[in-house]
């Protein structure tokens, strides 16, 4: 393999199309003809990184091993391709704009005037080049975050076209992702959008090379023929990319339309193998084919939202395939959750998962939920929020410390069972200062999780400040629930557990983060299974 080939995927017409599904979809299919490849992401917003974004604002934060807080789009890429990402693989404006503003001040633009073109757009392309430069991949396909025309977009779709006069045609391709919209008063497809959104991309430089359209309805010849003439690009490089019942069809559905042949075919890469989806198939076949329905409540402050707790839904469609089920997941807000609701609330579920989340806002309902589900025998997963509300629960209702609670929502209750670590009170920055990225944990033998695992070592990825208070472990033991997973570096407890219970897990940091299509997270897959069992016995 010469040198690393470059995708671009621009998104025109509307947001929301689904850049990043299209963008893992291709690369899931490249990677079966056994190319190496990664996938990037570029934000146009002024935010360093998304990890001072409010869920509502931009979904979940998804982070990566080595501590990067990013897109969601990058969960997406690892659940597709099983591969991890970095840093590296998410850029903002904000980052481009501070490191060239950091050089400025060091100096290193020996007196000139820093300008959008060539100092922006220079440490876009640099950007956009480092993990090809590494040598470790032979493609690299980069989603622009935004729609075309977009002002904030300008710099990267210029940098895209300086690109691909630097590096050429056969080694840089540009897929439009746009949408053909539905009239049903003309009972029609339109292509006019398109049209309008590819001549927005060639006011900018850039000829679109394939386009992938949008629908709700097939498109015929007919309308395939128009594109093509209207929009400057082979009749086989417009690919429809139609409504799917889930996500992971896409990588198929773009298989049938030969996006990967044109993408091969426009690069000058060898197209002799077939890409070999054997696994990812039984995973769609055993997906769709569950022997029955398990409901699992979800209790956040977020549920209005979907994309706030992605990579615990996804997580779920990853255990239920392996255990040939259908998690039902119900939303539950935990506002309006009160003691006394709290039965009608939560029947009829046969497991419940207390998500993360920050501040004091409906943490009440988060403890209600947990009492519940541990005096009823339901099984229960807390993670990171949701295993310090189990701790608090556990230290008011089991212990007896009735003001127990985290310094997070009350800075001077008498037992701070979840409490800030020293390191962490010097913190003034709220961007990039968490407890982040992979932490090692060692495992207990004997208990529930090491079980679970198969291992004696663990590493997972942390997202908070917070921390189980060790001051109380010897107490929260000697009761009942144990810690069973230590990081062996700080003595941090990573896991609580309770023996006498079905199944009664929390965990501080957060497994969903690595559970992929080929690879479901073992935590999630038993707690699945323990749910199907609760349902077995309690119909
Ligand atoms: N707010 C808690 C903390 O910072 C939990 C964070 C989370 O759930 N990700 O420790």
């Amino acid at each position: 393999m010469p040198k690393t080939k470059y995708i671009f995927v621009t998104g025109g017409v509307t947001s929301s199309l689904g850049k990043g599904i299209i963008s893992a979809s291709l690369a899931n299919l490249l990677q079966a003809r056994g190319l190496k490849t990664t996938i990037q992401k570029f934000d146009p917003y002024i935010n360093v990184d998304p990890g001072t974004l409010n869920p509502y604002e931009h979904g979940e934060c998804f982070v990566t091993d080595d501590g990067a807080e990013t897109d969601l789009d990058l969960g997406h890429y690892e659940r597709f391709l099983n591969v991890r990402t970095s840093q590296a693989n998410n850029v903002t404006t904000g980052r481009i704009y501070q490191s060239v503003i950091e050089k400025e001040r060091r100096g290193e633009f020996l007196g000139k005037t820093v300008q959008v073109i060539p100092h922006i757009t220079n440490e876009i392309k640099e950007r956009m080049q480092l993990l090809g430069s590494t040598g470790d991949y032979d493609v690299v396909i980069t989603e622009i975050g935004g729609t075309v025309g977009d002002i904030e977009s300008l710099p990267y779709i210029e940098a895209v076209r300086q690109l691909r006069w630097e590096l050429g045609r056969d080694n840089c391709i540009v897929i439009h992702l746009t949408l053909v919209p539905y009239l049903s008063a003309a009972a029609e497809l339109k292509t006019k959008p398109t049209q309008h959104s590819v001549k927005t991309l060639m006011e900018s430089g850039i000829n679109a090379d394939v386009l992938v359209c949008r629908t709700e309805h097939e498109l015929l010849d007919e309308i395939r023929n128009k594109l093509a003439l209207f929009c400057n690009v082979k009749r086989e490089a417009v690919i429809q990319s139609i409504d799917a019942d889930t996500i992971y069809d896409v990588p198929l559905l773009m298989l049938e339309e030969g996006l990967d042949r044109v993408v091969l075919d426009l690069l000058s890469l060898p197209d002799n193998l077939e890409p070999d989806l054997t696994k990812w198939k039984a995973f769609l076949s055993r997906y769709k084919n569950p022997k029955h329905h398990i409901r699992v409540g979800l209790v956040g402050k977020y549920v209005e939202l979907q994309d706030s707790y992605k990579s615990i839904l996804e997580a779920f469609i990853h255990a239920g395939a392996v255990n040939e089920v259908k998690v039902d997941v119900v939303s539950i807000h935990s506002e309006h959750l009160t003691p006394k609701n709290c039965t009608s609330k939560l029947k009829g579920l046969h497991g419940l998962l207390v998500a993360p989340g920050f501040g004091s806002r409906g943490i009440e309902g988060k403890i209600t939920a947990i009492q519940y589900v541990r005096e009823n025998n339901i099984p229960f997963f807390g993670i990171c929020l949701g295993m310090q509300m189990a701790v608090i629960e556990y230290a008011r209702n089991v212990i007896g410390l009735k003001d127990a609670n985290s310094t997070e929502i009350s800075e001077d209750t008498s037992h701070p069972v979840i409490s800030l670590m020293d390191e962490q009170k010097e913190v003034e920055n709220k961007g990039g200062t968490m407890r982040l990225g992979a932490w090692d944990c060692k495992l207990t033998p004997n208990s529930r999780v090491h079980e679970i695992y198969q291992k004696d070592a663990i590493s997972e990825r942390h997202r908070h400040r917070y921390e189980l208070n060790n001051a109380y472990l010897d107490q929260l033991s000697s009761h009942g629930l144990k810690a069973t997973g230590i990081n062996p570096e700080t003595g941090l407890a990573e896991i609580v557990e309770i023996d006498a219970h079905p199944w009664f897990v929390g965990v501080q940091y957060h497994p969903e983060y690595k559970s992929t299509v080929l690879a479901p997270h073992p935590l999630f897959s038993s707690f699945v299974q323990a749910c199907s069992q609760y349902a077995k016995t309690n119909k």
